[in-house]
Parts: C-alpha cells; structure tokens; sequence
C-alpha cells in the first residue's frame, strides 16, 4: 500500500463522526507497520459504525466521538475534565496516528534484525499494547494521568529514563512506567540511520520478545508523535534492586548472592538462546519481586547476534562492569565477543553483592580501565574456597579462558545447597 493513500484512508476513516478506535493495541504480529496497515483495513471494512454505548471505556481504546464523553467521565478514578480533555484532543486530532511519522513505524524487525528467521530460537512474539496517543490529565484526587495509567510516584531515575510506578485504571493494576524524552535521549544515539533506531526503540523490539519469569515484561508502549516523551508500561517489580548500592558496608549473605545468582544465570541464558546480549548486567538493572525472584531489566544497551557468531564492535555498558577485551577493543575496529563480556559483568555483579564493593576502580574513567585490565584479583583468603574459585573463573580476563553460562551452573558453588 503506498503511503499517501494509506494516509488518506486513516483521514477519511477518523474523519467519520462516529469513529472509532485511536489506539491500536495487540503487536502479535510480524511488524509494527504490518500491524497498523491490517489494523485500519480490517477497521475500514466494519460498515456501521460500533455501538460502544454500553461499554465504559474499554481497555484498548480511547473513544474520539463525542458520545464517549460521558462513560469516559462515569469511569471510576477519571474526573471529567480529563475525561473531556481526553475526547477533545481526540477529536482535534482524529488522524494523529497517520499524520506525522511516528518513529515506531519506521522500525521494521528487518532493520532491528528481528528477522523471523532468526535461528536462535522460536519466534514467539507477545502480546504488546501499542498507543499512539498520549494524553495528559488528572484523577480525582489530582494526581497526573497519562491516558489510562495515575502517576504514584517516582520509582528511580535511570541514565536515560525516570521510571514512575503508576496505576492502571482498566484493572487497578500496578506497573512500571519507563518515561523517555526522545529529544534528549537522541543526543546519545549514533545518527546512522540504522543506529537511530536504538536506543528505545531497539529496547522495545528487543523486550518484545522475551518471556521469561527472570526478565521483566514490557506491557505497553505508549508513543505520541507529538510528545516529545515515549512511555513504556512495565510488569512492576516491587522488591527493588538487588544490591542498594556498592558501599564500604559489606554485601548481603552469601546464601542470598547464590540464590540471585541462578536467577540472573537463568535469565541470562534465555537471553543468550534468543540471541540477545544484555550488555549492562550490573545490581541497579536486576530487581527482585515480592518472592525474591530477580528479573533483569534495562535493554537499553542491548544487542543481537546471529547464530552463533556475538562478535560485537561496541560497548556502551557501565564502565565499572566492561570486561577487559571491551576497552582494549575500544577504537580499533576489532570485535570481543558478547556473551564472553555478559559473563564478566555477572563476575562483577557477584563481587558486589558478597563485598559490596567493585573488584576493580580507580578514580578516573582512565584508571578504572587500568585497573579492569591490569589489576590482579584480589580475594580474602577466608572467602569459602568455591566461591573464590567461581569468582576467579567470571573475572578471568582473558575471555576465551573465561567461564561460560554453562559452565557456571555446574560449578560446585553454584550447585551447593543453601
Ligand atoms: P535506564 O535505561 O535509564 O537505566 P532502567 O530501565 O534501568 O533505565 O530503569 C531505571 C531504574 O528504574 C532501575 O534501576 C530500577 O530501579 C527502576 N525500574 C526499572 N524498571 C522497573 C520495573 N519494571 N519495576 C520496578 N522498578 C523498575
Ligand atoms: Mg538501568
């Protein structure tokens, strides 16, 4: 279908009175843009209009007749005057998806490398949420509102994102919401065409893959063209991070480091099966739920790899947590290989949560690399010996040496019962 005439169905379709559906929900399938196109065809070919009058605001949409008003406003937790905002900017834009170029359409699995056929696993898509309209407003009570979700509070504010935990008035349920200004985010991406697609997006497409108890679930994308922020609605993982942070205090028990450990493997060998590389394994993007289950978060840095081949040219990671071949590759055009560099953040990751303190800093970015490189590991003699081993077996710098996933899980440490 070409373009102009794709616009100008969205333009005719939405400019009937009684239209339909704004948001669009369901990304199940193929491509996003894939998506959309059968998404107006199949609305296209309905021929009379719907009759949502018995229907409160349902969960997937967001009504852009006048008629909606009313349940909108009769929905429990909606003031009216969101209610009434929500409708009016619909009906002021009531072709707002097909008008500007909302970046999510430009993003194809192809380009992302997301190809179907992709050997590393089965292609098992999730059902994920995506809005093109993000509309602002307020509860009763005055707390903000972007569409359907009430601002509680902020969670933490990551390196490219403020998270905010928020409730969802379809069905009371709390979630994550990784806020991101595209603007400022843009400064940090590479502007290759290609590479314009990460940060954000290619975290989506990326995190709209995976399904696994130890990686957290990207629920909804909420993606207005004309809002400069893209919000991600995430499962909620309430416990935290891991670790609060490395400090002189000490880390946690030995027995919980373990128990995280396995977590964090099994996640990461998921990860790895479906060709992903997490590339910034570190405590602050591993968080622990309410039965002290870790689930890895944060696919910003993240990428794939075809096959079995996870050379990689570059690595955005967290300094602290780059595995030696990462920096002395850095600049020359040679490759390390992805999953080798997970394993030594994982290394890293353990150290920090028995000592509480990072294997390797100095106290510049320069010297932390020397250090990374250079410096011996240092552990106390008094450290269980299995857990040294192990320790020395993640942080060994040459990567080829270097203890593999698999091998992990058979480590005695591993293995041992707590
Ligand atoms: P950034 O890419 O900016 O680092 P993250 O995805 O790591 O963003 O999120 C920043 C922080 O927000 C995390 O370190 C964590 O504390 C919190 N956070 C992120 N996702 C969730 C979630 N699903 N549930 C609870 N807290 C979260
Ligand atoms: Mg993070």
């Amino acid at each position: 279908m070409e373009c102009c005439s794709f616009f100008d169905l969205l333009i005719s379709h939405y400019f009937r009175p009684k239209a339909s559906k704004l948001v669009v929900s369901d990304y199940s399938r193929s491509s996003w843009e894939e998506r959309l196109v059968d998404d107006v065809a199949s609305e296209v070919s309905v021929e009379s209009p719907r009759d949502y009058s018995s229907s409160p605001v349902q969960e997937d949409c967001i009504y852009s007749s006048e008629d909606q008003c009313n349940s909108l406003a009769s929905t429990p937790g909606i003031n009216g005057d969101t209610a009434g905002h929500i409708i009016k900017v619909a009906l002021n834009s009531p072709f707002r998806r097909g008008t500007l170029d909302p970046p999510l359409r430009n993003v194809s699995y192809g380009n992302l490398g997301l190809d179907a056929s992709n050997s590393h696993h089965v292609w098992r898509p999730r059902h994920i949420k995506l809005t093109w309209s993000a509309v602002k407003g307020e509860d009763l009570s005055g707390k903000r509102m972007i569409n359907n979700y009430i601002k509680e509070r902020v969670i933490n504010i990551g390196n490219y994102s403020k998270v905010v935990l928020c409730r969802n008035v379809a069905d009371e349920e709390f979630y994550a919401m990784k806020i991101v200004r595209k603007p400022r985010l843009q400064k940090f991406t590479i502007p290759s065409s290609e590479a314009s697609c990460s940060d954000i997006y290619k975290e989506i497409s990326i995190m709209k893959e995976l399904d696994h108890p130890n990686i957290v679930k990207l629920i909804e994308v909420i993606d207005d063209s004309d809002c400069d922020r893209l919000y991600m609605i995430l499962e909620y993982v309430k416990g935290g991070c891991i670790l609060k942070g490395p400090d002189s205090t000490g880390g946690i028990p030995e027995a919980t480091a373990r128990k995280y450990l396995r977590d964090i493997v099994t996640g990461l060998r998921y990860l790895h099966s479906c060709g992903i590389i997490h590339g910034d394994i570190k405590p602050e993007n591993l968080l622990i739920n309410d039965s002290g289950q870790v689930k890895i978060c944060d696919f910003g840095v993240s990428q794939r790899f075809e096959g079995n081949n996870d050379e990689l040219r570059c690595s955005p990671g967290t300094q602290v947590f780059t595995a030696p071949e990462c920096i002395t590759v850095l600049g020359s055009g040679a490759t390390y290989h992805g999953r080798a560099a997970d394993v030594w953040a994982l290394g890293v990751t353990l150290y920090c949560m028995i000592f509480g303190q990072y294997p390797f800093i100095g106290d510049t970015i320069k010297s932390t690399f020397h250090e990374i490189i250079h410096r011996k590991l240092n552990l106390p003699k008094s450290l269980n010996p299995y857990l040294a081993n192990l320790l020395e077996g993640l942080l060994c710098k040459d990567p080829i040496k270097r203890l593999t996933l698999e091998q992990v899980t058979q480590h005695q440490f591993y293995k041992e019962s707590s």
